[in-house]
């Protein structure tokens, strides 16, 4: 297969709730409420030293339910950046979605709109992208854009996106303790490219026989 010259590789796509820092079902709302899981921001240094490039790709709605402003949301994930950059990593760019389900946008996760805007603006070969997230909402949005590979981390309500991942027939093609776990299997993937690929014998309970 020929690919395009001057596309960025090795991108990985993160959820944030429940993959970087602790979800919440009353949303997170400021920087006090917002608290990195334990490794996550060891996992986004090992990913950056060993050249792969974290982008969010996140579902915040509580800014068009205006339970947070636009600019309450920015200024989260700018402090983010911070603690992520002073931990010696890197996060290029937070791509969010401030829909509600019934706004029928195109980016609210599952939908892969945040993820192709984000191909856009970089210029990104999908072909050599992961996506990681807590939920089968982010599996099945890394599906539908086309990434390489998807991971699902267990920091999140798991039993929900494992029964909800069968009902759709949909299988991670990892299954990851949490994100620092993540980050070592992917540093340790010769080329996140699929043909290279060679499923984890956990995630093959989600297999279709
Ligand atoms: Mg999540």
């Amino acid at each position: 297969m020929n690919y395009p010259k001057n596309l960025l590789q090795s991108v990985v796509f993160l959820d944030r709730d429940g993959v970087i820092n602790r979800d919440s079902p009353d949303y997170i709302k400021n920087w006090d409420e917002f608290e990195f899981l334990p490794g996550s921001l060891e996992a986004i240094r090992h990913l950056t030293l060993n050249g792969f490039v974290s982008i969010i790709i996140t579902n915040q709605s509580a800014v068009n339910r205006r339970i947070m402003s636009k600019q309450d949301l920015e200024t989260i994930h700018e402090k983010m950046k911070n603690a992520v950059k002073s931990c010696g990593g890197e996060i290029r760019d937070v791509f969010f979605c401030p829909h509600m389900p019934e706004d029928q946008c195109n980016c609210r996760k599952p939908k892969p709109g945040l993820i192709l805007r984000a191909q856009k603006v970089y210029r990104i070969d999908l072909r050599s992208a992961c996506m990681i997230g807590d939920s089968a909402k982010d599996i099945e949005c890394a599906r539908k854009a086309g990434c390489a590979l998807a991971v699902l981390v267990q920091t999140g309500d798991w039993v929900k996106a494992e029964n909800i991942l069968k009902e759709k027939n949909l299988c991670p093609d990892y299954v990851a303790t949490d994100l620092y776990e993540a980050s070592k299997w992917i540093v340790g993937l010769r080329s996140l490219k699929r043909p290279n690929f060679v499923p984890d014998e956990r995630t093959m309970p989600y297999r279709i026989k």
